[in-house]
Order: C-alpha cells, then sequence, then structure tokens
C-alpha cells in the first residue's frame, strides 16, 4: 500500500458508490429518544465498504449485514477524511440497558466482523445495541491498520485527531452506554476498564470461552491515549471491555505485536469464538434488567 495516489483514487470512488441521503431527501425522524443528533438513515444502499477481510481466506467476512435481520434504525454518526461513512446500528430493547460494540478500530483486523455478523443473526432479546460495525471504513478499505490519513485510532483517545475519534466521543455522549465492547484481534485475550459490569461481564467472558486470565485494560500516556481513555474523559466512569479475538488467518495483522501460537486461529474456531461473545453477553446482560 504504498501508492498513495491510487489509494486515494480508489476511496473517492467507493465513496460515490455509497449513498447517504441528505437531511433534505430524508427528514430526520427521531423514533428514539436516545439519538437526537444524528442523521437517521434507514436505506439499504447505505453500506460498510468491501474491503480486505470479505476476501482474507475461505470463510471470511467483512463487515456488511449479512443476515436477513434488519436493525429498527441506522445514524451516520461520523465521515472518515476520505468521506466514508461511519455507521451505527440500533438493535434490540430501546430502552433499559444498553451496550456500545464497536466491531473493527484497526482496518486489519478481520475475526471482530464474526461476533458483529453473529449480534446480527441473533439480535439481543434483553438489552438494547449500538453496533457500529467499523469505526474505520477507510482503513478497511485500504486494507490497513490505520485510517485514511495514517492515525492509529486506538492510540488517539485523549487527543482526538481523528474524525473517526471525534465521532465515537460525541456518539459516547449522546448515547451514554452502560458499557463499551471494543473488539480487536489477533492476540487472544480479554480485558475491562473501569468498574464492576465490566469486571462481571469480562469474566464471564474469559470463562465461557476458556481462557485463564481477565486482564486489566490499561492506560497509556495522553499523546498515546487508548479509546477507553477517551471515553472515559467524555462521559467519567464509562466501563469498557477488549476482546482481542484469535486470527481467521495468519494474513490477519500480519504486523501485530507479540503474538502467541495461540493467536492464530481458523475461520471455523473464530465463529465459535463469536457465538460464545454473543451468547454471553446476552446472559451477562440479563441479569441488569
Ligand atoms: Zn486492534
Amino acid at each position: 500500500m504504498s501508492q498513495v495516489n491510487e489509494e486515494t483514487t480508489v476511496v473517492s470512488s467507493v465513496a460515490t458508490l455509497i449513498s447517504i441521503p441528505s437531511t433534505s431527501e430524508n427528514p430526520t425522524s427521531v423514533p428514539s429518544p436516545m439519538v437526537s443528533s444524528t442523521t437517521q438513515v434507514n436505506d439499504d444502499k447505505l453500506v460498510v465498504p468491501i474491503g480486505m477481510c470479505d476476501f482474507m481466506t475461505e470463510g471470511s467476512m467483512g463487515f456488511g449485514n449479512r443476515s436477513p435481520n434488519k436493525p429498527e434504525s441506522v445514524v451516520v454518526i461520523g465521515k472518515s477524511d476520505g468521506d466514508l461513512p461511519i455507521i451505527a446500528e440500533h438493535w434490540g430493547q430501546t430502552s433499559g440497558p444498553q451496550v456500545l460494540v464497536v466491531g473493527q478500530i484497526h482496518g486489519d483486523e478481520c475475526a471482530p466482523a464474526f461476533v458483529v455478523n453473529e449480534l446480527r443473526q441473533r439480535p439481543p432479546e434483553n438489552y438494547g445495541l449500538w453496533l457500529i460495525p467499523t469505526l474505520n471504513p477507510e482503513g478497511h478499505f485500504l486494507g490497513r491498520r490505520t485510517n485514511g490519513s495514517g492515525v492509529d485510532l486506538n492510540r488517539d483517545g485523549l487527543a482526538r485527531s481523528a474524525p473517526e475519534t471525534k465521532a465515537l466521543m460525541a456518539f459516547t455522549r449522546l448515547v451514554a452506554p452502560d458499557l463499551t465492547v471494543y473488539l480487536h484481534s489477533p492476540l487472544n485475550w480479554i480485558g475491562y476498564f473501569n468498574g464492576s459490569l465490566a469486571k462481571d461481564v469480562g469474566s464471564q467472558l474469559v470463562k465461557a470461552l476458556g481462557m485463564d486470565v481477565l486482564y486489566t485494560s490499561g492506560v497509556n500516556p495522553p499523546e498515546s491515549a487508548f479509546l477507553w481513555q477517551g471515553q472515559n474523559a467524555v462521559m467519567p466512569g464509562q466501563q469498557s471491555i477488549l476482546i482481542e479475538m484469535p486470527s481467521i488467518s495468519t494474513k490477519e495483522a500480519s504486523a501485530a505485536p507479540n503474538r502467541s501460537p495461540e493467536s492464530f486461529s481458523t475461520v471455523e474456531k473464530v465463529a465459535v469464538f463469536a457465538s460464545i461473545v454473543r451468547d454471553t453477553l446476552d446472559e451477562a446482560m440479563k441479569e441488569l434488567e
């Protein structure tokens, strides 16, 4: 990916394929009291761009909706520098506990698509789900970790130099989730940040997945702060879980540091992992009703 000009050209042409209705064509209707300043866009043409995760290996998938189900609403929470929309879908209960799932942060991480798919195939019954399939549509399209301008979004939590980070922080403030779940790959571990709910849900995930340890997610210095640090700044006490999934292929996130043999997996095993994550979230949130 060294030919920047070519990348830029392709991105702008993809952007033209993705229709974002203007507010005048689709007057903002706000069925849910939880959304008041994003643009409501129930439109089948609004899709997540195709990226490397769609064809990385046999059986792989990207972040588009492959299920027969439709979310009750789709909102555009922001746009990338290359003008690709960042969407959030709402599934499940509109009142009661709300969970925000950020499917993809790094554009070359593909296993998270399997959890996104599970959540759409079997939407939650006892909690509300805000699902951002990919926070980094341009990185996903380009097949690289950073956004289109080279920013690592998960080091931009407090600096907020990227439009994607700004969008996530504004959205956090708007919908005030009880819990945020960040999906990454390929390191195969689980961590939590802030509070007893995150710790409880994290512990249940660790147990269900047959892991040994629940980690604490930790903090970075302000100039390279993680996204949960940014959320904590805009919504003090915001609790989150980080799920580092194993990879669907050795080609996934090929430059990831600290890889262990357990971080290399297969499409079949990652699909099982994703289904356990979905079921465990459902069980854990039941206790909050
Ligand atoms: Zn990552």
